[in-house]
């Protein structure tokens, strides 16, 4: 007896240091949380009276007596109640029985009838040699209970298993030790572990499902899950509005650059198709700042390291630059440290984006004047400082608004940008871009009298490049194409339309199909063409698959360059890797359509 009572003690103590752990901590509320709240309450109850039973029995209270009588019966009552509770836990957990206010009703009614039966059917106490227990119909009723319910705990458990995953661990661990508990009981009556059972299963809950802290991970995890769903839902509707978007915007682009080449259109419509490329470009710039924005704000967007031609990157910049300065009054200087090695190691798209971003926005923001792109470096070991500045003498930044510049969709508030275009968007992807390559930005401005955006990132040095440096070559117009033949493969017959004018405006015959099935054919038919451009979202057979199928052709060796919609970050390392030579966004830049045409159809 005192054995079995040292052993109800220390359980005792180790539930109530369990239950101060446990009140103690924060919590997150469920039904289950709550559930659990009863059940160890109920699991010290549970101890504390079969304390009190013992002592009853060390003290030699009379067995019969009223008071011994009625301990006994509150014991039943309350091992009961915990069986009960773990029971609804484990229904509850498992989502067994859908709730409703009748099963509810049901679930009170019998508790109540089985807790009277309980406490009004004849109890008999023995105490033989020592050994003290009870017996009699209460007895076998909570017997029956405790049968009947390991068998719906087991059902439950196993029709449940996936849903439960892990936690079934716990639950079937304790349905074996209750089992074996009870067989242990059966045969020696005497034996105390009524309330050590309750216990058992109260402490390995804790330690394996409802312990707050675990609860707590367990709802942050399920928080983040549903954010990352949501950040994907995102990044896949804005993939998808790209890709629609820039569909119709190809024809709007296309047309309009072809209307304004067009001797036939009068002097007097020209400025309105020239405002229709200058919208359309614009619009274009959004889809493209919006993508990039969400892209890195969902962390997915990935610097993409690869050796490059430096010269090539500058001189880029430059026509690019001079190009979009038009007809302003603007000197534009360029200072090029001649240093720098002609091959470096970095992600070359990334950082002429955040060139062209600020370039683009001294152009913009400066009336009259000069812009100066100055690249200097500081070179030491493998590594290349380049230290990039675009200073200009435009309408400058207020000392209190350059800190706002960063944010995303902040336009400072002035007269003069009333009438500039501009989403708010290009510093904030370019900060974003710079930390993302771990260098830094740094902004000086005179408000009224021009401003300098540096830009330092490094760039590693490479002594035995394996790329072949190219020779700048006047980008526009093309020369020397003589009868070439291009493969159009669009299944929209819009795009088709303009990709023939653009081609045709060089003199490139073209032929046109809608579909990859079709391409095929023409090849395997013995159809020559100097270059195939292959759309990629195509319904059937996508570009890519279309491309698999040419390259098994025998023979095979026309350049395939993939013309797409599909303009998100990382698109044109994902088609190279699926085997295309070059890749097309659209709508198509003109100066990128002539790089691709001066690499794969000049004649020299
Ligand atoms: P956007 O140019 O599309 O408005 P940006 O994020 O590129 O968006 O720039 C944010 C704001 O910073 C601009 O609206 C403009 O007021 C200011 N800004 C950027 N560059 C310059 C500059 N070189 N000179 C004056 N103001 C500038």
């Amino acid at each position: 007896m005192i054995i079995g009572m040292s052993f109800i003690i220390c359980t005792f103590i180790f539930t109530v240091m369990i239950a101060i752990n446990y009140f103690a901590k924060k919590h997150v509320i469920t039904i289950e949380t709550k559930l659990y709240n009863y059940i160890l309450i109920f699991s010290l109850i549970n101890l504390i009276t079969e304390l009190i039973l013992c002592t009853n029995i060390i003290l030699r209270v009379e067995l019969l007596s009223f008071y011994n009588l009625l301990v006994n019966k509150f014991f039943l009552v309350t091992l009961f109640t915990w069986f009960t509770l773990f029971t609804i836990y484990i229904v509850s957990v498992s989502n067994f029985l859908k709730t409703s206010k009748n099963n509810y009703k049901i679930l009170i009614i019998y508790y109540f009838i089985v807790a009277i039966l309980l406490t009004f059917l004849p109890l008999k106490l023995i105490n033989e040699k020592g050994v003290a227990y009870s017996t009699g119909l209460p007895t076998y009723l909570l017997y029956g209970v405790c049968v009947f319910y390991s068998v719906l705990w087991l059902v439950i458990i196993l029709k449940n298993r996936r849903k439960l995953g892990k936690k079934i661990i716990p639950f079937i661990s304790y349905i074996i030790c209750f089992a074996l508990m009870l067989i242990a009981r059966v045969i020696i009556p005497g034996l105390l572990l009524n309330s050590f059972s309750s216990a058992f299963a109260t402490i390995l809950m804790y330690f394996t499902i409802e312990n707050p802290d675990l609860r707590m991970i367990e709802q942050l995890n399920i928080a983040r899950d549903s954010a990352e769903k949501a950040n994907a839902a995102k990044t896949d509707f804005l993939s998808n509005m790209s890709h629609e978007i820039r569909t119709p915007l190809n024809a709007i682009v296309g047309f309009s650059n072809l209307l304004l080449d067009d001797k036939n259109i009068p002097d007097s419509s020209k400025d309105s198709i020239k405002d229709i490329v200058l919208a359309s470009e614009n619009l274009l710039e959004i889809v493209n700042g919006i993508l990039d924005i969400s892209k890195l704000e969902a962390n997915k967007l990935e610097i993409v390291n690869n050796e490059y031609d430096f010269n090539k990157f500058t001189n880029e910049l430059i026509v690019l630059s001079k190009g979009r300065l038009g007809e302003k009054p603007i000197e534009f200087k360029t200072n090029i440290d001649s240093s720098i090695p002609k091959v470096l190691y970095g992600d070359v798209q990334r950082l002429k984006q955040i060139c062209i971003n600020i370039l683009t926005n001294a152009i913009k923001y400066t009336k009259e004047g000069w812009i100066e792109f100055k690249i200097s470096s500081v070179q030491k070991d493998e590594v290349c400082r380049l230290i990039i500045s675009v200073e200009d003498t435009g309408i400058g930044i207020k000392n209190e608004n350059i800190d706002k510049l960063f944010n995303k969709f902040e336009r400072i508030d002035l007269e003069e940008n009333v009438t500039i275009e501009g989403t708010g968007l290009g510093l904030a992807i370019t900060k974003k871009l710079v930390d993302l390559m771990n260098g830094k930005i740094v902004v000086q401005s005179v408000f009224g009298k021009g401003s300098k955006f540096t830009v330092c990132v490094d760039q590693k040095i490479v002594s035995n490049p394996t790329i072949k440096l190219e020779e700048t070559r006047n980008l526009t117009p093309v020369i020397n194409i003589i009868n070439k033949n291009v493969l159009l493969v669009d299944d929209n017959k819009i795009n088709l339309k303009v990709a023939e004018k653009l081609l045709d405006n060089y003199g490139i015959k073209t032929e046109s199909v809608d579909n990859g099935f079709a391409c095929i054919e023409k090849i395997q038919s013995g159809n020559k063409y100097d270059l195939i451009l292959l759309d990629d979202m195509m319904p059937k057979m996508s570009g890519v698959e279309t491309l698999k199928k040419l390259k098994e052709i025998k023979g095979f060796n026309i350049k395939v360059v993939a013309l797409t919609a599909n303009a998100l970050t990382g698109m044109k390392e994902k088609y190279l890797s699926e085997g295309f030579d070059d890749y097309l966004a659209k709508p198509i830049n003109k100066d990128e359509l002539n790089k691709v045409i001066n690499k794969y159809l000049n004649n020299d």
